[in-house]
């Protein structure tokens, strides 16, 4: 193991008796994960098996029973996947602060490791737990090729001031995965309850689950199998048009940790074809460049996140007259004057993740057409992360923040609402794809 990839959460040496324990949050799944692979190293070190844990608590940064359900299903092949290996999978419910502090404590934990999270509700959750525990502590990296921390000190600019970071660490961090090792001391730990777990869950049923992708380590897996066998190829040319089936579709499977971008950018290289430089792009350099953004920046959902020109500018242009204002309700039930606004507002709605290239625009209109752009970023995430199934993620919170407020981006010629924020039309979409087949497209969507 890369020792850049852990960091230690606390300073205890004294160790407990009993096993080393994954607690597992981000990274859901048995294969190819550094976090768990970590803790066995660690494990076998110490002459002590491993158990893996997970704390699902009831309420989650707006994730409604779409997501719960998807990550939970996911959570059984996780179970299955680890049995094979001998190694217990416990399923806690409730706060981490109590619950993982508690199973710490009652087993005699002898060493905790977690995977790499730089949302606050993650940071705040490991502190309280650190807070609780005599035990080792140790955070690992299991989401990135290159751990944040070692991909930059500080907050990046932009794309062109990471991706050369980045680059040059690849050879050191894009490396192929051990395999999990069979444990041979199975631990006794009580069953858990599917059939009761979710029963407390403080969440919005109204959205739907989804039926057109599957959950799991498995289903991930075939879906990158599909990906590069059929789209890959296509993918420079057809990526922004939403009527074109060329984007991977990974991104549920890369939130909830049920694929390793790692893995993804792996068996990418392998293939050799060209277009893979454009895919690897933004699979690893955009998307490591949001997690360093939120891993440094406090306030990545919020105004304060923006860059100083970008304030100023959104700033000057607040008292600007706007042509539509539209209230939450209103764009929620996708009720605009823009048919093609509200397709991509009802793709989000029905399929659970909009095309790509359509959230930018999605986006950047409620910047138009809201009273400021506090209040477009509130509403966007809101919704964001209310339907999408990939939502509340980095790469969510960044996309807004580019999109609203010129995060990663550059200064463009000034004009009215947006001031020197990049612009979208509806008529540069009309000139890049078939606005009335994606509309068409979006209302075949059962
Ligand atoms: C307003 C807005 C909101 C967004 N919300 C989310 C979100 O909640 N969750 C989320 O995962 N992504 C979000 N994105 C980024 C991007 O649109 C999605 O990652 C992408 O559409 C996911 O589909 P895919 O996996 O089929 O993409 P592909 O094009 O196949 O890309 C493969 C992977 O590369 C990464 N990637 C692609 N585009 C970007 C990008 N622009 N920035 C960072 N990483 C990227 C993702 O990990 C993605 O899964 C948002 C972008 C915008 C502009």
């Amino acid at each position: 193991m890369n020792e850049k990839r852990v960091r230690r959460l606390n300073e205890i040496d004294t160790r407990g008796q009993g096993p080393v324990v994954y607690w597992m949050s981000r990274d859901q799944r048995a294969e190819d994960n550094w976090a768990l692979l970590s803790a066995q190293e660690l494990a076998v070190e110490n002459k002590k098996p491993v158990v893996v844990v997970f704390c699902l608590v009831p309420e989650f940064l707006g994730a409604a029973i779409r997501h719960y359900r998807f990550m939970i299903e996911g959570l059984k092949d996780v179970e299955q996947e680890l049995l094979k290996k001998n190694i217990p999978f416990c399923l806690l419910q409730g706060q981490p602060g109590e619950e993982v502090s508690n199973f710490v404590e009652n087993h005699e934990v002898s060493l905790l490791v977690t995977d790499f999270d730089p949302l606050r509700i993650k940071k705040k959750w490991k502190k309280e737990v650190k807070n609780k525990i005599r035990v080792p502590f140790f955070e690992v990296d299991a989401h990135n090729i290159v751990p944040c921390w070692a991909a930059s000190p500080k907050q990046e600019f932009a794309a062109y001031t990471i991706r050369n970071k980045i680059k040059s660490l690849l050879p050191e961090f894009l490396i192929d995965f051990p395999r999990l090792k069979k444990q041979n001391e199975a631990v006794k730990i009580p069953d858990n309850d599917w059939e009761k777990t979710g029963h407390n869950l403080k969440v919005d049923f109204s959205v739907p689950e989804l039926k057109w992708i599957k959950p799991g380590e498995k289903e991930a897996r075939n879906a990158l199998k599909r990906f590069i066998g059929q789209k890959l190829s296509r993918y420079p040319e057809e990526r922004n048009d939403p009527n074109e089936d060329a984007v991977s579709d990974l991104s549920p499977y890369i939130h909830f940790g049920q694929i390793a971008a790692q893995r993804i950018a792996l068996e990418v290289r392998k293939t050799g074809i060209k277009a893979r430089d454009d895919f690897l792009e933004e699979l690893i350099i955009r998307r490591e460049l949001a997690e360093n953004y939120c891993f440094y920046n406090e306030n990545y959902d919020s105004f304060q996140g923006f860059p100083d020109w970008a304030q100023k500018t959104l700033d000057e242009h607040r008292p600007d007259q706007r042509e539509y204002l539209y209230s939450l309700k209103q764009f929620e039930s996708a009720r605009t004057h823009d048919d093609l606004w509200n397709a991509a507002q009802l793709e989000m709605v029905k399929r659970g993740k909009m095309h790509g290239y359509m959230r930018m625009y999605w986006a950047k209109k409620i910047l138009e057409w809201t009273r400021s752009p506090d209040e477009a970023q509130k509403i966007a995430l809101y919704l964001n992360d209310k339907y999408e199934l990939d939502g509340r993620d980095p790469n969510g919170y960044v996309g807004v923040a580019w999109s609203i407020g010129g995060v990663h981006d550059r200064a463009w010629p000034s004009r009215p609402v947006f001031g020197k924020i990049r612009y979208m039309s509806y008529n540069g979409c009309r000139s890049k794809f078939d606005v009335p087949a994606y509309i068409d497209k979006v209302r075949s969507i059962l």
